[in-house]
């Protein structure tokens, strides 16, 4: 493992038990912290060095952090499920750790060989097991990677601070998934090419949260973004990849690029080969969505992502007027896939791709 063990020093002041189970019977998500947390530090010097697992604490922050003026920063999502079993299961970290790397170059920040950031994800899981709800709940876990040299002339960071967090979650939807709307965005865009569209960095959702702003003005719950030099072909949402169902069976994905290669959208297009359905990774426009909306053609779409797995899209809407999608109804389609990657998440089911990582 790169010669990097971590140092596992338990919290001296772990939250008692009764507390614990108060704030894991609602959690909501993202407010709710577990009690640890990983993390690995980098200089040009040392290489990644101190890998700790420690009580969640504050980070002292040097008002010249580099961080904080010019965005070096990255981060991927993940989540540890609870088995009938009792045992624990992630979800292909290893894809997590590849697009992290990846993340870390585009961004000219230090490569994190994938084996730490595994390693630093399994040790907090193991370390705050207790705080993995059961049911339909999980355990959400947060790496992250800062620029944190104490430095304002601009150029890559000669120091990162890499490390995890925990939140757990409840399921997101409760009563089942209910179909959202979404705002096309005209205003805006997320990503052109040559920039850090592909990339899940905080820049690029501190730019798209004007454009989810105007959505909720508009009474939409997400926004869907376009191309940004056609200004014609959708790409995604916020934060979460779009899928497209039509009448002969058949399910269609814009292609990679300019788009977040999410890992919930790479399952799907495994999970809808493998029952033979034909998937297409192509651009789609906004024209031919509200065209085969209104035909008929477009049975069903859906948008996909770790935090809420798959959320059917009930009325896509625009300055140009609203146009419902299956009657504004989630679909079976989009239900029978989420179904089918939650039963392996939490090992209902075979998992034919080993996709499955057992912690426990
Ligand atoms: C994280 C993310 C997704 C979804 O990726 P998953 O790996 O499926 O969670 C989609 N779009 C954006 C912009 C993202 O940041």
């Amino acid at each position: 493992m790169a010669g990097l063990a971590f140092d596992i020093r338990p919290s001296a002041s772990p939250t008692p038990e009764a507390e614990r189970t108060a704030k894991l019977k609602d959690p909501g998500f993202g407010r709710v912290f577990t009690d640890h947390m990983s993390i690995v530090r980098y200089n040009q010097a040392k290489g990644w060095h101190d890998a700790r697992v420690e009580a969640r604490a504050n980070f002292p922050l040097d008002p010249a952090l580099a961080v904080l003026h010019y965005a070096q920063e990255i981060f991927e999502g993940l989540k540890a499920y609870k088995r009938a079993d009792g045992g624990v299961n992630l979800f292909r970290p290893d894809a997590n750790a590849r697009r992290f790397h990846n993340s870390a170059d585009r961004m000219a920040m230090a490569p994190l060989p994938e084996a730490v950031f595994i390693e630093a994800v399994e040790q907090l899981v193991r370390i705050d097991r207790a705080w993995i709800p059961g049911g339909e709940g999980s355990l959400y876990l947060r790496p992250f990677m800062i620029a944190s040299e104490v430095f304002l002339g601009v150029k890559p960071s000669a120091e990162y601070i890499f490390a995890v967090i925990a939140s757990p979650v409840g399921s997101y939807f409760k009563g089942g998934p209910a179909p959202v709307s979404i705002w096309v965005s005209e205003n805006y865009t997320r990503a052109a090419i040559g920039g850090t569209g592909a990339v899940k960095c905080g820049g690029n959702y501190a730019a798209s949260l004007r454009a989810q702003a105007e959505a909720i003005e508009h009474g939409c719950d997400q926004v869907v973004f376009l191309d940004a030099l056609e200004r014609k072909y959708v790409e995604e949402l916020g934060g979460m990849n779009v899928f497209f169902v039509f009448e002969d069976g058949s399910l269609s994905t814009p292609p990679l690029g300019t788009i977040l290669p999410g890992i919930t959208r790479d399952s799907i297009i495994a999970l809808a080969r493998d029952a033979g359905t034909i998937v297409r990774e192509e651009p789609y426009s906004i024209d031919q969505w509200r065209a085969d909306a209104k035909s008929g053609k477009l049975r069903e779409a859906f948008a996909c992502g770790t935090a809420a797995v798959i959320s059917p899209i009930g009325k896509v809407c625009s300055a140009s007027g609203d146009v419902l999608i299956n009657g504004g109804e989630a679909g079976p389609v989009a239900m029978g896939l989420r179904k089918q990657l939650v039963d392996i998440q939490y090992g209902r089911a075979p998992d034919p791709h080993n996709w499955i990582r057992k912690v426990f």
